[in-house]
């Protein structure tokens, strides 16, 4: 008993129910204070946040998942690093209700591509109106799946081999390294690997007996994927502590 006060207290948790305390967890991403992150949002993000994408944040926002979605200062990094690198041809693994595909749709050429994949498709289809509203919806080729063997798929085609210049991760944390064993061939060098949600919540740093139940099993995960990231020679990497953690890779060879 003593020991769970104690986390509580590290984790200023103390004394709320469940449901205020998932809230407090999510709603001020990782900084310090929700007033900081909305001074975020409200300055930098949503001025700038092209409209349709605002529509669909807002559809997704009574989804009773609405808590996956991509976060908005996430989507505008990602925006900045595909023009970057002028990126044309782009993996999105885990779509959801598409607020990262869109963004991704919206910052790529007209001739760009991404191959969009998620193994429902039922949450895709809530934004896909907005995505054919934007008229991006021809860059996009969603595949219903699981996404391991779509990316073993694409291997079989040696054109595919350093074809894509840029990759979003954000789907099922257990695959993530075996999405980067695939996407090392996938993406050419010089090319970008962005992984979501890799502070999972600030809980990578909190003692195993202090992290919140929901958050347990993603922390391991995370983890184990941070730990083999760092030390692989592949990529140069930098971790943004802005949404909920997203690992930029950059393949050097
Ligand atoms: N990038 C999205 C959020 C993705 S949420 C956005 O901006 O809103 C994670 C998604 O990953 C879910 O839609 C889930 O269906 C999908 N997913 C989970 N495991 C998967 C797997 N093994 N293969 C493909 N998709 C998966
Ligand atoms: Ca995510």
């Amino acid at each position: 008993m003593a020991r769970q006060i104690s986390c509580e207290t590290r984790n200023n948790l103390r004394g709320m129910d469940n449901e205020k305390k998932r809230s407090a967890i999510f709603s001020k991403g990782l900084l310090q204070s929700g007033e900081l992150y909305q001074y975020l949002l409200e300055t930098n993000v949503y001025p700038r946040e092209p409209e349709l994408l605002k529509e669909l944040r807002d559809m997704t926002a009574t989804h009773p998942r609405a808590i996956m979605a991509t976060a908005p200062d996430a989507g505008q990094l990602i925006a900045m690093l595909l023009k970057l690198i002028n990126a044309k041809r782009t993996i999105e693994v885990g779509v959801f209700t598409g607020y990262s595909l869109l963004r991704t749709a919206l910052t790529i050429p007209e001739d760009g591509k991404i191959v969009a994949i998620d193994m429902n498709r039922e949450a895709y289809e809530i934004g896909l109106p907005v995505i054919r509203k934007a008229g991006v919806e021809n860059k996009i080729e969603f595949i219903e799946s699981e996404a391991l063997p779509v990316l073993d798929q694409l291997l079989e085609d040696p054109g595919n081999e350093n074809g894509f210049d840029f990759a979003f991760i954000d789907a099922d944390k257990i695959n993530y390294w075996k999405y980067h064993e695939r996407l090392m061939k996938l993406v050419k060098v010089g090319g970008i690997v962005v992984y979501d949600n890799t502070l999972w919540a600030g809980s990578v740093a909190m003692p195993e007996e202090c992290t919140p139940e929901i958050l347990r099993e993603g922390r391991q995960r995370t983890l184990e994927f941070n730990k083999l990231l760092a030390a692989d020679p592949r990529v140069e990497i930098s971790l943004a502590p802005l949404g909920d953690g997203i690992t930029i890779c950059r393949r050097m060879h």
